[in-house]
């Protein structure tokens, strides 16, 4: 059978009438992937067994009358710091080498509900700390567009495995970029939803006040399904909001389409953006503006202090969150004296060089003396950052509904090009971070533009064509639980080009 292109719409579609059994898709899925794997590294381990005994019953209810379900027989790839029951979690790190869950996380709950199968776990950077995937203690990814490149990071494996259909749809979590910038780089769809809008029960925690749970996904409408089923107020998240979303999600109507103006950021069009990321945003503009959409021009004057703002604070929670892992209850233990020298062995065997730079980092800023200097001034700054959007959402200031915004600087970079210099990398994130900070949905679509082809074509030179053929996003930034706009805006995008 042809798994190539299947979506969780197709794949419903599939069952319904038959034209496979759940059965048969998953050990097409496992054939697939044991081959095309060998050259892309997005898995750190298949869950066989399990996605065997899934597939089985949902084969089952569809034989006794009940139907599939919305996301029944739909084959799912999980980054490796979302706990499955019984199953490794490593979040990339050898700290967690040996550690196996002992429970699900809240949404893998509800998916093992929805009937959904797991393939297995994807690749990652260390602990989520990353932007090409390259900090991971096990592997290196390749991005399946050239795999001389990066898929992108942290959720580098979530990504690569959606765009070379090793996965129908897959899990990854954002906390500065960490959907979008590798959905852009992989040619996919990625939603960093609103924060408190998906329970971060069960999700490895990198930076508390910013980690968010989201799709990668083929389209933009199996992005509304998959987001609308993970969604939801968890009494296990105290940070989870009821908030419960309605059909607007799966069914947007052009006329209130028509009625979002979108902003376009001057400060994300400044240097630094390279110029063929640019031109084809400036495509998108046009393709909204045939959609009936008005754009304008907006400022987020504190767009530039959105980087170093978060070099401040996600460092600190990082420093916290990972200062329980100690390797005594995971990972190797190492052969020490005293218990000092047990946690200094364990944690310097058990940490990557990145983990370590921003445990130092996070430690350095929170520490008395440098805490007002830095921490409580980022603080500051980041309440400024929220201001911006408040503003250019508010009927009394700009008056717009959504951003549009390129997702990053570049395309795909080549594997090493930056992982000696930690500034170039921490830049890829520049253009997600600021909607992270404040907290609103994101959204990362691939661009289709019509006139690529022609150009890829007519261009000579070899490199030339390489660059234009990479895959480059849009990014729409929505207000606060407002994730039916960026998504339905996304949806008639799409339609354009089908
Ligand atoms: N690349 C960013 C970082 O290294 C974002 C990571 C993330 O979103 N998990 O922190």
């Amino acid at each position: 059978m042809d798994i190539k292109g299947l979506t969780i719409k197709s794949v419903h579609r599939g069952l319904i009438k038959k034209d496979f059994s759940s059965q048969e898709l998953t050990k097409d899925f496992f054939s697939f992937i044991k081959g095309k794997d060998k050259e892309i590294n997005a898995y750190l381990y298949l869950c066989e067994n399990l996605a065997l005994e899934q597939s089985k019953e949902v084969d089952i209810n569809i034989s006794n009358g009940k139907g599939p379900g919305t996301l029944g027989g739909v084959l799912l790839a999980i980054k490796d710091n979302i706990l499955i029951e019984g199953l490794p979690c490593t979040s990339a790190s050898k700290i967690l080498k040996d550690y196996k869950a002992s429970y699900d996380a809240s949404i893998i709950t509800k998916l093992k509900k929805s009937g959904s199968v797991f393939l297995g776990k994807t690749n990652m950077d260390e602990f989520a700390m990353g932007s090409s995937t390259e900090n991971s203690a096990f592997k290196i990814t390749h991005n399946p567009h050239d795999l001389e490149r990066v898929p992108g990071g942290s959720s580098g494996g979530s990504a690569a495995a959606v765009s070379a259909d090793m996965a129908v749809a897959s899990l990854g979590s954002d906390t500065g970029g960490s959907i979008r910038q590798p959905a852009a780089f992989c040619g996919v769809v990625g939603l960093k939803p609103t924060y408190g809008a998906v329970s971060r029960y069960g999700l490895t925690a990198m930076a508390s006040s910013l980690d968010q749970i989201g799709p990668f996904t083929k389209t933009v409408e199996d992005s509304a399904i998959l987001f609308k089923e993970i969604s939801g107020q968890d009494y296990m998240d105290s940070t989870s909001v009821s908030m419960s979303y309605g059909d607007e999600l799966l069914n947007p109507k052009i006329e209130d389409i028509q009625k979002l103006k979108v902003g376009i950021p001057e400060e994300y069009f400044a240097e630094g953006l390279d110029k063929n990321v640019g031109d084809k945003i400036n495509e998108v503009v046009k393709d909204l503006e045939k959609l009936g959409i008005k754009t304008k021009k907006i400022s987020l004057p504190h767009t530039k202090y959105a980087l170093s703002c978060y070099y401040i604070i996600m460092p600190a929670e990082v420093s916290a969150n990972l200062s329980r892992l100690d390797g005594i209850r995971y990972g190797s233990r190492e052969k020490a004296k005293n218990l000092l020298e047990l946690y200094e062995k364990n944690r310097d065997f058990g940490f990557g060089p990145e983990s370590k730079r921003r445990i130092l980092l996070g430690t350095f800023v929170l520490s008395s003396g440098y805490y007002d200097a830095y921490y409580s001034q980022a603080q500051k700054v980041r309440a400024l950052i929220k201001k911006d959007f408040d503003k250019a959402f508010d009927p009394n200031g700009y008056g717009i509904d959504v951003i549009l915004a390129p997702v990053t600087p570049t395309s795909a970079f080549k594997i090493g090009e930056k992982t000696n210099d930690p500034l170039s990398m921490y830049l890829s994130d520049i253009f997600t971070i600021p909607a992270s900070l404040a907290g609103i949905p994101a959204i990362s679509i691939p661009i289709k533009t019509q006139t690529n082809a022609d150009k890829i074509q007519r261009s000579s030179a070899l490199s030339q064509r390489k660059s234009a053929s990479l895959p480059v996003g849009f990014q729409l930034i929505g207000k606060h639980f407002r994730e039916s706009d960026i998504l339905g805006i996304g949806q008639f995008y799409e339609k354009l080009y089908n």
